[in-house]
């Protein structure tokens, strides 16, 4: 499958990793959006919410509790998390993913993710 998400997980293309376990592996987005921008992916190729099945619930709570788990390791008081749903909902790479932004002095201002 040509999915550029799964060539990043299977180590094939270079990345900025920030984290991984059996479940998902986090990595810096190529353009972020904040100062922290990463991006929380599971290990499995789902293309998106609209896509999840009721045996994706522990996957799901994963990649949130790594979210959570990641801001207080950098100390994020507060912090974005944002699944982009379909290309109508902005979503460009089909492979699932959370973005986790954060890191602004005086708050997100106006962003585009
Ligand atoms: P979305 O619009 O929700 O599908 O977000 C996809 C995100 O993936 C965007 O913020 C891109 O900047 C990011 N992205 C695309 N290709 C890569 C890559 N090779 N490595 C890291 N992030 C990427
Ligand atoms: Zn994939």
């Amino acid at each position: 499958m040509d999915c550029i998400f799964c060539k990043i997980i299977n180590k094939e293309v270079p990345t900025d990793f920030i984290y991984e376990d059996d479940f998902v592996s986090v990595f810096k987005d190529i353009k972020p959006s904040a100062p922290i921008h990463y991006l929380i992916v599971p290990k499995e190729h789902i293309q998106s919410i609209t896509h999840l099945q009721s045996n994706h619930q522990q996957i799901i709570s994963k990649m949130i509790f790594t979210a959570k788990m990641l801001a207080e390791k950098l100390g994020l008081k507060g912090y974005k998390l944002v699944f982009n749903v379909g290309r109508e909902g902005g979503q460009i790479i089909d492979h699932l993913h959370l973005h986790l932004l954060g890191g602004w002095e005086n708050g997100p201002g106006k962003i585009d993710i």
